[in-house]
């Protein structure tokens, strides 16, 4: 980021890492979570600071926190969102213990580091020079800290929104989300994600017929039939779906005017993805999933008890991911027309459908986002995208489809390229220049969003 104090840069630096180094070292593995320990953490760490907020939630070990700073006058408000929990952290691979919070090397180290509790810790730091400076803006900004974000099992945001709207109503929400720059040439590409995929996971239930293995070629060994229908989804060629996800990524993305043609016509976007892939597989695995739906095989299980007894029944899980504005009944057309004239006799079960979801844009939230990265990097592009996986943004879009929910917690000095192989993974850790850079950031958006009231004395 460029343009800002260096002194106050080290500052920031230095209460971000320590305040997330803390947060590191409170172990709230998801499961079981154990969240609570976070939010107290936050009630005293913001109470020492003189600001009250509320530990809040069920059970009561799996509490969130959330605290909400008034400006001078009335006006929209924003909430920014961090969930507290984090996935689970094996030590034997790591170089430093996954949960010391460790700062080294100019990082800070350990479980949640960028998945997502450097948001806990710099949206906090934010709040807290917000509130130091005398809230001056129009409206409300409110802090949380989330329980049960990693596997929702309807506590954490989902809870405070049916239990306690009172505390997180609000206009706007910032949250987690792919927020690394990608290069772009010689400028720098924010991923801002304005929606996000739904999920449509089923279940292909194949039938067979018992018999005995030392008979291989009967007619029924549902296994066969199962990798029939596995190869069959693998080939058949999906719709592909156009919109201003992939559109912008491509246009922005990719170079060569030949291939860029391919990839934004429906007709031949496979075929270009294909060859994208062999020139660049990391873009390739970002633009495919803004295509629309596609099968991903993940477990096959048979009811086999012995290796000489052939099953009745396998089941084939598929996990399957769709575009807001989709649903599962396109999803199983697809499946239908994938495994016409295929050999097996099957039946679809959902095991978990969630329609995707989106916010509008470009709206004054973008706006202020776009202007605060114009601030500090000139030379940026921001793109509206989608999520391909899932975010608490989804709740506060259900319960009120009025609220601008989005995804970035950008990095500015590390490139996605950098930081999103580390969440959710070993070594996670976060630069303590762009930790205090996400503070000023969040800072600087809700005072641009809010309407910045200057002090008259200077
Ligand atoms: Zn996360």
């Amino acid at each position: 980021m460029a343009g800002l104090d260096p002194a106050l840069v080290s500052e920031v630096e230095r209460e971000t890492s320590e305040l997330l180094s803390q947060l590191i070292r409170i172990d709230t593995s998801n499961p079981p979570g154990n969240e609570t320990a976070v939010a107290a953490f936050m009630a005293a760490w913001f109470r020492g600071h003189g600001l009250e907020g509320e530990v809040v939630g069920e059970p009561a070990d799996r509490a969130s926190f959330v605290l909400r700073l008034e400006g001078r006058r009335s006006g929209p408000s924003l909430l920014l969102l961090a969930h507290e929990d984090v996935v689970p952290a094996g030590a034997a691979d790591w170089q430093v213990p996954p949960f010391s919070g460790l700062i080294k090397d100019g990082y800070v180290w350990g479980r949640g580091a960028v998945d997502i509790k450097n948001l806990v810790a710099a949206n906090a730091v934010a709040v807290r020079r917000l509130a130091a400076a005398g809230a001056p803006f129009d409206g409300t900004v409110t802090y949380a800290c989330t329980a049960d974000e990693e596997s929702c099992t309807g506590g954490g945001v989902r809870w405070l929104l049916e239990h306690r709207p009172d505390l997180v109503r609000c206009d706007y929400v910032l949250n987690e989300g792919d927020g690394a720059f990608v290069p772009c040439g010689e400028r720098h590409l924010f991923m801002l994600q304005s929606g996000e995929k739904g999920t449509a996971q089923f279940r292909l239930v194949v039938h067979g017929q018992a018999g005995h293995g030392s008979v291989p070629l009967r007619r029924g060994n549902a296994v066969l039939a199962a990798a029939r229908i596995v190869e069959a989804l693998a080939v058949h060629e999906l719709p592909v779906v156009i919109d201003a996800s992939s559109r912008d990524l491509v246009e922005l993305l990719v170079e060569d005017p030949e291939l860029r043609a391919g990839l934004r016509d429906a007709a031949r976007a496979r075929a270009a993805l294909a060859d994208l892939a062999e020139r660049d597989p990391q873009l390739a695995d970002m633009i495919e999933p803004l295509y629309g739906f596609a099968f991903s095989p993940t477990i096959v299980q048979s009811n086999s008890v012995a290796v000489n007894v052939l099953p009745t029944r396998v089941v084939l899980s598929v996990d399957c991911r769709m575009l807001a504005g989709h649903d599962e009944g396109e999803v199983e057309a697809a499946v239908r027309a994938a495994l016409d004239g295929v050999d097996a006799e099957w039946e679809l079960e959902w095991i978990n459908v969630i329609r995707g979801n989106s916010s509008p844009y470009p709206t004054p939230l973008s706006q202020a986002i776009d202007a605060v990265l114009q601030r500090h990097v000139p030379n940026n592009v921001l793109a509206n995208t989608q999520c391909v996986g899932f975010t608490d943004s989804h709740w506060f879009r259900a319960a009120d489809p009025e609220v601008v929910a989005y995804n970035l917690d950008p990095h500015f000095e590390e490139s996605h390229a950098d930081v999103s192989a580390r969440a959710h993974n070993v070594d996670e850790r976060i630069l303590v220049r762009d930790l205090a850079y996400q503070a000023l950031f969040a800072e600087e958006v809700a005072l641009e969003l809010l309407r910045r009231i200057e002090d008259p004395r200077g």
